[in-house]
């Protein structure tokens, strides 16, 4: 049995915690190649090691005074180093990224710095071998992550080493460049590793106990998920549960390895599985809820538009035509409404506006913003009666205007819309009338 293990910043953001890995770890002898992120917040207003990076870089990159802030990220490290007693110096290494700063080497370059010294130390720490990321994993010459020719680099390099550590977020580009995941991309880099070793289990190590029904910033101590399916969470992370990149999933999908969240500062507890498909029950009906804010409606009115061929297509070029991604397209007989991210159609609203008009002849356009939607996500809905029902009577209770609803076609989830200023108070109600009903 192999087990692939991904720890997140906090979970290594200290001696301290770089202690709690090391026994989680060494607790059993699966648990073999390791992915680790770089240092995150100790408290929370601490700032990432990773934040930290994009900074200095920032400075350097511009000719400006960067010497206090590269300062103090050698102390995050070296704290760590002193902290822990470990023989090692990246003396040298903070040479040679000193100079690729001044040298503009790219922001990407800049922030994997911090997992790949993080790995360093990590590996250090463990006694196992450490591999550069930017060996394994790769990029095309678009920058999109070249999934095939990682698989074979990684499990080639990985056949012969029995235990390593391999640092997340980063690989290279054919040019030898480094380039990074997405924020939250270490989860990712795991999930690689998993696919490509065919690991029976990877385990990705966090701040909390697993994946959550709510947001436990927006809901106090939220139940945790047993076990959810691949699909419903990657329902969840688009919307907002930040717990696993949202792309997370797809690699160790190809090979059906199931992922566990644990909790590094509570490793008794079991943490959510998230597996393919199961015939498990979700405990509540609904397995979770996420949301996020900040999206705008162009709601289009026009007689008889459905009779009108194309019409839709010719609305929806124009959001192409501008680069903005659309998000939802609830639709009437005369009226189609479509929902963007507020902060890509502001910039462009002018010109999307302007091509509607000129090519479909609309009777009017309404514009409205700060709406926030709210993903209900359930594997159970489907089978079970009443679901929106419930959700809707939990809001008029709650006194929150529904703006919006539209249920996918997988009736995996039903998206609901409110007002910004509601949203929190929506999440809560969702949550108290599918989990705390039932305590
Ligand atoms: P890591 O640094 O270990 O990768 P992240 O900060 O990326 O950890 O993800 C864990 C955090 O995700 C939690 O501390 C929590 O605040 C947040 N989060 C948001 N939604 C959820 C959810 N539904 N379940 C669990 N955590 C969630
Ligand atoms: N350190 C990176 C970030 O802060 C990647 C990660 O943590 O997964 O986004
Ligand atoms: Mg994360």
């Amino acid at each position: 049995m192999i087990k692939v293990v991904k720890f997140g910043g906090s979970s290594l953001a200290s001696a301290e915690q770089f202690k709690k890995v090391a026994n989680i770890i060494k607790a059993e002898k699966e648990r073999r190649y390791i992915i680790p992120s770089a240092p995150g917040k100790r408290y929370s207003a601490d700032i990432k090691v990773t934040d930290m990076l994009y900074e200095c870089y920032g400075l350097a990159s511009k000719g400006k005074d960067y010497k206090q802030s590269m300062e103090n990220i050698k102390t995050r490290y070296n704290e760590i180093i002193s902290e822990l007693g470990l023989d090692l110096s990246l003396e040298n290494e903070f040479k040679i990224i000193e100079a690729g700063f001044v040298g503009r080497s790219g922001r990407d370059y800049a922030a994997s710095r911090g997992e790949y010294l993080n790995g360093i130390v990590l590996a250090t720490y463990l006694g196992y071998e450490f591999i550069d990321s930017a060996e394994v994993i790769f990029f095309d010459d678009y920058g999109n992550f070249d999934a095939e020719r990682t698989n074979t680099a990684v499990a080639e390099k990985l056949s012969g080493i029995e235990y390593a550590v391999i640092p997340g977020f980063y690989g290279s580009m054919p040019n030898d460049t480094i380039k990074t995941f997405s924020r939250g991309g270490s989860d990712i880099t795991g999930s690689i590793v998993a696919r490509a070793i065919k690991a029976d289990l990877y385990e990705n190590w966090t701040d909390v106990s697993g994946v959550l029904v709510a947001d436990p910033r927006i809901v106090d101590n939220p139940a945790v998920i047993n076990t959810i399916t691949y699909k419903e969470l990657r329902e969840l992370s688009y919307m907002g549960a930040s717990v696993l990149h949202e792309d997370a999933i797809f690699p160790v999908r190809k090979e059906g390895i199931p992922i566990n969240i644990r909790n590094t500062n509570a490793p008794e507890d079991e943490g959510t599985m998230i597996v393919e498909s199961t015939s498990k029950k979700s405990e509540y009906t609904i397995t979770g809820i996420a949301g996020k804010r900040g999206f705008t409606t162009v709601s289009i009115e026009k007689d008889m538009m459905n009779s009108e061929l194309g019409f839709c297509r010719k609305v929806l070029e124009e959001f192409e035509k501008q680069g903005i991604s659309i998000e939802h397209m609830p639709s009437g007989i005369d009226t189609m409404s479509v929902f963007v991210s507020q902060e890509d159609f502001v910039k462009k609203e002018q010109e999307v506006l302007a091509g509607i008009h000129r090519n479909t002849h609309p009777d009017t356009i309404d514009i409205e913003s700060d709406i926030a939607l709210i993903a209900i996500v359930g594997r159970g809905m489907k089978s079970t009666r009443g679901t929106a029902g419930r959700i809707f009577s939990a809001l008029a209770h709650a006194r929150v205007n529904v703006r919006m609803i539209d249920q996918g076609s997988s009736e995996l989830n039903i998206i609901v819309g409110v007002d910004d200023c509601d949203f929190e108070k929506a999440i809560q109600a969702i949550y108290d009338i599918f989990v705390t009903i039932q305590l």
